[in-house]
């Protein structure tokens, strides 16, 4: 099963992806995880990648779609795997198709700007792993540490508001166009209401899945 999700910056991809990963078992790819982890690099792709991810810039093409073609060519997503934060944009759409990767379901997690807004200010994250928190909604066992490793958790740079505006401006301007993108392709698209609890968001795509 190949998947994709869409949505907002701050949608909830990230904790959904995580949940869809330990049922599912398909790894989940963040190509925000991945990129934060190559920012973190002290070398000069590093260094420019960073630029980027503070900005709230997207990455660009030539750099990103080959390291995630890369990434899904490996052993661990022959039986599947889950995008998050991939495509970005059309080009990336059909950079999926011009590699052959056949995708099965794309599920769009809807909400509002001012959800959007409350929820990244106090999203939390555990930067080896990609894993998420939030603050009020999702909060880890013991304050500001992993529930996993009980390592430090921290609160993105472009968690910001001035780097959300401009995250949001980024998303309609060039993800927002991949809706229709795959809506007028036919392919098998389905959209939630994200603005629920993770629990219930979580149990609509558990039965799209089954
Ligand atoms: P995310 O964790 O998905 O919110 O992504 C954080 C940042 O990583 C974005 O604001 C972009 O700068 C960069 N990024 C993530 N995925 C992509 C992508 N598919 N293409 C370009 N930039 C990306």
């Amino acid at each position: 099963m190949n998947l994709i999700l869409l949505g907002m910056p701050g949608a909830g991809k990230g904790t959904q992806a995580e949940i869809i990963e330990r049922e599912n078992k398909i790894p989940q790819i963040s190509t925000g995880a991945i990129l934060r982890e190559v920012g973190q690099s002290n070398t000069p792709l590093g260094e420019k990648v960073q630029e980027f991810l503070s900005s709230g810039k997207l990455v660009p093409n030539e750099i990103i779609v080959e390291m995630l073609v890369d990434r899904i060519s490996r052993e661990d997503c022959k039986e599947g795997f889950l995008l998050d934060g991939f495509p970005r944009n059309i080009d990336q759409g059909i950079a999926l198709d011009d590699a052959k990767v056949s995708i099965d379901k794309v599920i769009f997690l809807k909400i509002s700007e001012d959800e959007i807004i409350q929820r990244m200010s106090g999203r939390r994250v555990h930067l080896p792993s990609g894993r998420t928190y939030h603050i009020k909604n999702n909060p880890p066992k013991i304050d500001g540490c992993d529930d996993i490793t009980g390592e430090a958790l921290i609160q993105r740079e472009d968690d910001n508001p001035e780097v959300i505006k401009k995250r949001l401006e980024v998303y309609y301007e060039e993800t927002e166009p991949l809706l229709n993108f795959y809506k007028t392709k036919g392919q098998d698209f389905h959209e939630i209401d994200a603005s629920r609890t993770l629990d219930e968001v979580r149990t609509d795509i558990g039965k799209l899945l089954t």
